[in-house]
């Protein structure tokens, strides 16, 4: 007898948190619980969700960035049943998939310059992927990282995690990762000009407080790479596959980096693969020789379900045109929030590119206004965006997120699909829910002691 997933879910979803606060994270089930956000989602399609009553929400959040193409896309599912219709021959390991030999032809089309791929399951393992290809090309062994930046949190990714709140507790690191100011180009020479590093890595668009580096930051980091013989890693986990408006961002700025990290989106959301794209020589030096044919690999990599969720999630982005819609929607978006930016004092900055946005607060000029931040801020530092948060899912059926730890920064990056519909769904809820922080001090400070009574923060890990 086969499982009937959907009846096993419909048997069992109301006792999520509790099976969850039994046998998973409970800190986290106390989080959603605290700050209301234990909806209990039953349905997921394209940019929306559902809850048990069937009310539609706007996902804002699109499952840390993987639902490019959004939930359950039709061509996805297809695609998927399909390989397990086929009989393959799946993970012979001494043979070789021409499924996998398919993605990577269609993934460095896209990236000319290019010539090799590496396939893996995940963004983390792409990453420490990346840096053992760095070191194994140059003889080097220094690794050179931003702050704030976020590569993913197994060891090697969390050496050269920008954000000193994922590391407590796990110390000791890789050494030789060197960490400088993000969009700082002195800093970045001093810390090459020793010739050690093997490779700069960074975040063409850093996913924590999104922050977007100044027109000739990444231009002049790859020239110094290119002086210093560092390999130029850009991290495109968050914003490749069209996230910023382009099927890379370093395209923004006509950037061709040595090697390039992609997952999330690639995935279609449903099947976990992370893929790392260098050039010829960097990987001979790690596949040198017959001997080192598996000098580097992983059971999983190259799996059929995970080659053809890319392949079927390219597809969609080509032929959908999601790329266009992403810069479309998102110019659209940023503008109305520049606009909003005018009219409330407590908006302070507006970032972003396509569909990854920011919005940052901060302390308003008004001071019965300031008194609040203040009295918000002392009592957590991330509470003030706690603030917008809940009542846009609440009153506005809207899902999104703070953007990093101690940050007040709200990160918006829904499906690629989006339409003008939702654009017009976001634009009303967050300036009524903004327009109301400003009317109401005394309700936020109330909202803000309630939370944290409880388990506040929401920990944010993407
Ligand atoms: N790099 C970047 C830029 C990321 O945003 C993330 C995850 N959010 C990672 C790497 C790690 O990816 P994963 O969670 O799949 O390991």
């Amino acid at each position: 007898m086969s499982l009937d997933v959907a009846a096993l879910f419909a048997e069992r979803e109301s006792e999520r948190y509790a099976l969850h606060s039994r046998y998973l994270n409970e800190q986290l089930v106390r989080v959603l619980k605290t700050v209301g956000f234990d909806v209990g989602f039953c349905r997921g399609e394209g940019q929306y969700l559902y809850d048990r009553q069937g009310a539609r929400y706007l996902d804002l959040m699109s499952g840390w960035g993987v639902f490019a193409i959004g939930r359950n896309h039709p061509a996805l599912r297809e695609a998927l049943k399909s390989v397990l219709d086929a009989d393959l021959p799946n993970l012979v390991h001494m043979d070789t998939s021409p499924l996998a030999g398919v993605l990577a032809e269609r993934l460095l089309r896209r990236v000319p310059y290019l010539d090799k791929v590496y396939f893996s399951n995940s963004g983390s393992e792409s990453v420490e992927s990346a840096l053992k290809f760095a070191r194994c090309a140059t003889g080097r062994p220094g690794i050179v990282y931003c702050d704030h930046a976020f590569h993913g949190l197994s060891y090697g990714a969390l050496s050269i995690n920008g954000d000193e709140s994922f590391r407590t507790g796990f110390a000791p690191f890789l050494a030789d990762c060197v960490e400088v100011p993000f969009n700082d180009l002195d800093a970045l020479d001093r810390a090459l000009a020793g010739r050690k590093a093997a490779a700069f890595i960074v975040e063409p668009i850093q996913g924590k407080g999104i922050n977007v580096p100044d027109d000739g930051y990444l231009a002049g980091a790859l020239e110094l790479c290119r002086k210093y013989g560092t390999l130029f890693i850009a991290d495109e986990v968050q914003t490749g596959l069209g996230r910023t408006g382009r099927f890379l961002a370093v395209e923004h700025w006509d950037v061709e980096p040595d090697i390039v990290v992609l997952s999330k989106a690639l995935s279609g959301g449903h099947v976990p693969v992370g893929a790392v794209l260098t050039r010829k020589w960097i990987y001979d030096k790690v596949y040198s020789s017959m001997d080192r044919s598996m000098a580097h690999g992983s059971t999983f990599g190259k799996n059929d379900l995970a080659m053809v969720a890319g392949l079927a999630t390219l597809e969609v982005i080509e032929t959908e045109r999601i790329i266009e819609n992403a810069d479309r929607t998102g110019a659209r978006l940023l503008d109305a929030f520049a606009k909003m930016a005018q009219r409330y004092e407590l908006i302070k900055a507006v970032r972003g590119k396509g569909l990854m946005i920011g919005l940052e607060f901060g302390p308003p000029r008004s001071l019965t206004l300031r008194a609040t931040w203040t009295t918000l801020q002392a009592m957590n530092s991330e509470l003030f965006c706690q603030i917008i948060i809940i009542p846009l899912l609440k009153e506005h059926k809207i899902l999104s997120q703070v953007a990093g730890q101690g940050i007040n920064t709200i990160r918006i990056q829904p499906a690629l699909t989006i339409s003008d519909a939702d654009c017009d769904w976001a634009e009303r809820a967050f300036d009524e829910v903004i327009a109301e922080a400003h009317r109401g001090p005394a309700a936020a400070l109330s909202l803000g002691r309630t939370l944290v009574d409880g388990v506040m923060r929401a920990r944010v890990t993407a």
